[in-house]
This record gives structure tokens, C-alpha cells and sequence, in this order.
């Protein structure tokens, strides 16, 4: 069952609208010049529907660029001005909101550190209460799904209908080739709960690196996604924050050439019937699949039968190794992925032992 949360489509507070939303801009905001030029360049690119540019920005140790400030809203109204497009910013407490509503931006977003936390999701909310604002919620670092959602909560409940969230990956907890890894389980986790939330992915922070963005990209619109938020800076090799994950403007609308936009349905009849067709089989398998677990389930059970008779344990960890170890490679030989059948076998092992060991207590 979804949450019942009333959210308006992209649509509403984008009319223009024709195609995925393409949100583009610097990580940063530097100066007026680089602000102007680099939106200048991106505005010449009619799949970029928003401008972006940190101007408050949250760095994990202190001493790095720590972002421009309130003068940077000033350049944001400019691009508006002189470009038409609709411009955005990080917001993480209340009075960058209330300064970047006081200067009239289109789009606000709450960054993945602030949304971890409840308390700084309720002071930004409690002053956009009311308002007609776009609220943007990246995920939170940590790859907590209801936190997330509670995010989203607050903001329903302070009146804001136009929401959008934004995947941006969770923090590592080893060394990965990306910067954050992408947790798609999560964000359809969230799309299961608020099935009419708009979610756009950012490449950017998730790969941390160039050479990653178009492969993540193309997963989140394979994924369903709604669109991207991605950086670009009119020249990366200089950015004061995040060089090696900025595109030039030149290269972002390569990057989009290249990307295949995935419809989530389709009226070709043709496509319709033989997809049935194959859901059909699949809906078949899946029946026998569970016929032949119900029947192996039942020879464990006549096992532990024959367990308790003799005295012996129900677990038996050389059993469980050898188990474990064979279908593994049996699965392989079959063009399975060993980690899906490992995973497989430990949850039906697991399950025949609670049921054997049940079958130890009954009297
Ligand atoms: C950003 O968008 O520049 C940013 C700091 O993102 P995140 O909150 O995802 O780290
Ligand atoms: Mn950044």
C-alpha cells in the first residue's frame, strides 16, 4: 500500500516540460562570470529544463571551498533574467531557505547530509510551510529508505505538493570504484511507498568521476528514472569544488546524445501482446519453481523426522558447506549468478532447519 502523500507531476511547476528533466549547472557558484557563461552555454541546450549551482556548500572537512553565499542567489536571478531558465540551489537550514525564497528561486533541494537528519528536514520545512516551493530531496547518506520518506512526510505536511526526489547514492562502507554507490533496491523501495514521486538521479555524485556518468545515466533511465541532475561547469579543470565528476557544456550534451531514453509503457499493440506472452511463461515458471520448493521442503521435513528418531541435530554445518558449494557451481554451470544462488540456498537451508527444529519440539 503507498503512502498517501498528495504530489503534484513535474508538469505542474514545469509546464514546458517535454522530455526526461535534464537539471544542469556547476557545483559550485565561483563568480558572476563563470556563473553567466557556463549557464549561458548549458541554455543553448533545449533538453536542460533547470539551472544549479551550490552556493552554500557542505564540505566533509572544513577548509575547502565552503561556497560563495547569498551573493551567489543574486547571479541565480540572473541567469533567470537573461536566460529564462528556471534556477536552483542547495538549502540546509532555515535561513538559506528563507534566503533563497526571499530571492525567488524556482527549485530548492535538500542535500543527502541534511536529509539524514530530521531535525534540520523540519526547520526547512517549517519555513517553506505555505508556500508554492519546489522541494528537492536528495537521498540520505546512509541507505535508509524511511528516512527518506520522512522527509518527504514533513513536507507534505508543512503544504508542499511539488516534490521530486534525487538519487545520489549512499556512502561506501568499503573502497568502491564509485564515489557513492547507487542503491537502486532503495530508490524502488521508495517508488513502491510514493508510487507518484518523481525521482531524477545524480550522476554526478554518484560516480565522483567523468568516465562513470554515462553508464550511470543510462541505468537510471533503464531504471525508470525521470531525469538527471548533472554538473557542469564551463571548464572543470578549474572548479573549486568536485573537478574530476563536472562536464563541460560540450561534453553534457554528448553525454545526452548518447543516452537511450526508455519509455515505462508503450501503445504498440505488437509490444503489448508478446510481452504477455513471455509474462506468461514467466507467471508458468514461477508456479513450478514453487511447486518444486514445496516439494523439496517436504522431503526436509520427513528428514527432521527421521532426525528426531535417531537423536541427531537439525543443523549439520558439513551438509550446509557441501550444499552450498555445489549448487553454487551447478548454478554457474547454468548461466546463474553465483551470488543469487548462494543467496538462494541460504535462505531455503535456513528455512528447512526452523522447520526441522520445530518438528524436534513438537511432542
Ligand atoms: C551537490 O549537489 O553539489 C551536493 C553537495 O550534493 P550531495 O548533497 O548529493 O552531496
Ligand atoms: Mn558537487
Amino acid at each position: 500500500m503507498g503512502l498517501q502523500i498528495e504530489i503534484n507531476p513535474i508538469k505542474h511547476w514545469l509546464p514546458q516540460i517535454n522530455n526526461p528533466l535534464i537539471i544542469a549547472g556547476p557545483c559550485s557558484l565561483e563568480t558572476e562570470e563563470q556563473t553567466m557563461e557556463t549557464a549561458r552555454m548549458l541554455a543553448k541546450d533545449h533538453r536542460v529544463f533547470v539551472y544549479r549551482g551550490g552556493v552554500w556548500k557542505p564540505r566533509t572537512r572544513p577548509g575547502s571551498f565552503e561556497g560563495i553565499g547569498s551573493i551567489g542567489l543574486k547571479w541565480l536571478q540572473m541567469v533567470r533574467e537573461e536566460t529564462g531558465m528556471p534556477v536552483g540551489t542547495e538549502i540546509a537550514n532555515a535561513q538559506h531557505a528563507e534566503e533563497a525564497l526571499k530571492a525567488g528561486l524556482d527549485v530548492l533541494w535538500i542535500g543527502a547530509r541534511s536529509t539524514a537528519s530530521p531535525f534540520v528536514v523540519q526547520e526547512i520545512a517549517d519555513v517553506v510551510q505555505g508556500t508554492d516551493a519546489v522541494v528537492m530531496v536528495k537521498n540520505p547518506v546512509n541507505p535508509d529508505v524511511q528516512l527518506w520518506v520522512g522527509a518527504f512526510e514533513r513536507l507534505s505536511r508543512a503544504g508542499i505538493k511539488n516534490l521530486v526526489a534525487i538519487h545520489r547514492g549512499f556512502t561506501p562502507f568499503r573502497e568502491t570504484e564509485y564515489r557513492n554507490y547507487p542503491n537502486w533496491k532503495t530508490v524502488i523501495e521508495l517508488r513502491r511507498i510514493m508510487p507518484n514521486l518523481p525521482i531524477i538521479c545524480d550522476p554526478s555524485h554518484i560516480g565522483g568521476k567523468r568516465e562513470y556518468l554515462y553508464d550511470i545515466s543510462q541505468k537510471a533511465f533503464d531504471m525508470g528514472m525521470d531525469g538527471l541532475m548533472i554538473e557542469s561547469h564551463r571548464d572543470p579543470s578549474c572548479a573549486l569544488s568536485d573537478k574530476e565528476q563536472q562536464l563541460t557544456p560540450a561534453d553534457l550534451a554528448k553525454l545526452l546524445d548518447r543516452l537511450i531514453i526508455r519509455n515505462v509503457t508503450t501503445d504498440n499493440k505488437q509490444f503489448e501482446n508478446q510481452l504477455e506472452l513471455l509474462r506468461n511463461r514467466i507467471d508458468a515458471l514461477d508456479r513450478e519453481l514453487l511447486e518444486v520448493l514445496s516439494s523439496r521442503m517436504e522431503i526436509a521435513r520427513q528428514i527432521g523426522r527421521y532426525k528426531k528418531e535417531n537423536n541427531v541435530t537439525a543443523f549439520q554445518v558439513g551438509r550446509f558447506s557441501e550444499i552450498m558449494e555445489k549448487r553454487v557451481k551447478l548454478g554457474e554451470s547454468l548461466n546463474l549468478n553465483g551470488h543469487l544462488v548462494h543467496q538462494l540456498f541460504q535462505h531455503i537451508h535456513e528455512d528447512s532447519v526452523r522447520m526441522q527444529t520445530e518438528i524436534m519440539d513438537e511432542e
